[in-house]
């Protein structure tokens, strides 16, 4: 028989959110809101949408693999060379890079017990070992175990929405012996507020560190699949001789380097976030729930034993969120913050379990 690796058997299939096609037909439904992966609830950048409609014209032609015109603006937005940058299809792509390129069978790679899931699958198809530590007080596990050669850290950690600030993972990173890659996934951190830290010098001091971005949440670019990542020459240039010669499409590029520039856009996705995730957590607490305080575009909810039952209840009402089960909290919930509007049919879904 025709087997394939074994290191494929330990890894579970990934949970997505559901979509709201398959929410529709379930309950035959004629509108269904999705608060269950995060997504920018304002769709995508106008800016990004105008310029990927121009790239028809090229769509038989390869794209450039090193998507200069997105390269350039990453180097400039963040003052470093463009061999301090990789992009990738998703920052998904960017991790799973990570992981072949520095982990040999049998190494251990170290993580959270609610954490992107992501982490532990790219980990156990390179053939090596993933250690879930437990969160503390839902605040991610900053632990440095010698024995390991990567350390993911999640900063706001998804599901929990929790988050240290950049002067705490700069005293965690000093910490980490330069044989341990540290992955840095700083997907939702634009939502914090806090600013950027100063990721040029941190390369330069870290030269084991490697900072992951997204366009998928802050720039609604999800289905496009572009991320990219900031790092030392050393790691940069490692990565990039595995990665697939072609791996970001032509429109993709485009888009995401448009949506760089669309300041309009970001602050308006921003300040409606911060906004509703307040009003939101408020709401949520009047009914009684315990919400974990967040940094991102989401909230972490403690449901309790019904927690499936309640997340069958909202989609059976057009409301999809996510059950976090498969995140290791059975008894909690994940809602992307929405629109004013859509956040309210979802206070008003809720209630109307109550009833
Ligand atoms: C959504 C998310 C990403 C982004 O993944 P892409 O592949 O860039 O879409 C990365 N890390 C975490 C923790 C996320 O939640």
């Amino acid at each position: 028989m025709l087997t394939p690796r074994k290191e494929l058997n330990c890894v579970p299939d990934y949970v997505p959110g559901k979509s709201i096609d398959e929410i529709k037909e379930k309950y035959n439904l004629g509108r269904v809101i999705k608060l269950a992966s995060n997504e920018n609830p304002l769709g995508p950048s106008p800016m990004a949408m105008a310029a990927y409609k121009k790239c028809t014209q090229k769509l038989h032609l390869y794209p450039r693999g090193s998507a200069p015109e997105l390269a350039k603006k990453l180097a400039a937005k963040w003052k470093v060379k463009e061999e301090n940058l990789i992009i990738g299809n998703g920052s998904d792509e960017i991790l799973d890079l990570a992981a072949r390129a520095y982990l040999n069978k049998g190494d251990l790679a170290l993580g959270a017990d609610s954490t992107f899931s992501v982490y532990s699958s790219v980990t156990r198809f390179a053939g090596a070992k993933y250690k879930a530590l437990p969160l503390k007080n839902f605040c991610y596990p900053l632990e440095v175990l010698k024995s390991a050669k990567i350390i993911f850290i999640c900063n706001p950690n998804n599901p929990t929405g929790t988050y240290y600030s950049s002067k705490k993972i700069f005293d965690f990173l000093k910490k980490v012996p330069e044989n341990i890659l540290v992955v840095l996934d700083m997907a939702y951190w634009e939502f914090t507020g806090k600013g950027e830290p100063p990721l040029n010098k941190w390369i330069k001091l870290f030269p084991n560190l490697l900072c992951t971005r997204t366009f998928s949440k802050l720039y609604g670019l999800a289905s496009l699949r572009v991320g990219y990542a900031i790092a030392s020459g050393q790691i940069i240039s490692a990565l990039k001789k595995i990665k697939p010669p072609f791996n970001t499409n032509y429109p993709a590029q485009m888009a995401a380097a448009a949506a760089l520039d669309d300041t309009a856009f970001v602050e308006e996705t921003l300040q409606m976030n911060a906004a509703e995730r307040d009003d939101l957590t408020f709401a949520l607490e009047v009914l009684g729930f315990e919400v974990l305080p967040s940094g991102a575009n989401f909230v972490c909810v403690k449901i309790g034993k019904f927690a499936k039952e309640f997340v069958e209840h909202l989609e059976s009402k057009g409301v999809v969120v996510r059950h976090l089960k498969s995140f290791g909290m059975p008894e909690w919930v994940r809602i992307t913050v929405g629109t004013p509007k859509e956040n309210a049919v979802l206070l008003k879904a809720i209630l109307a379990k109550n009833k």
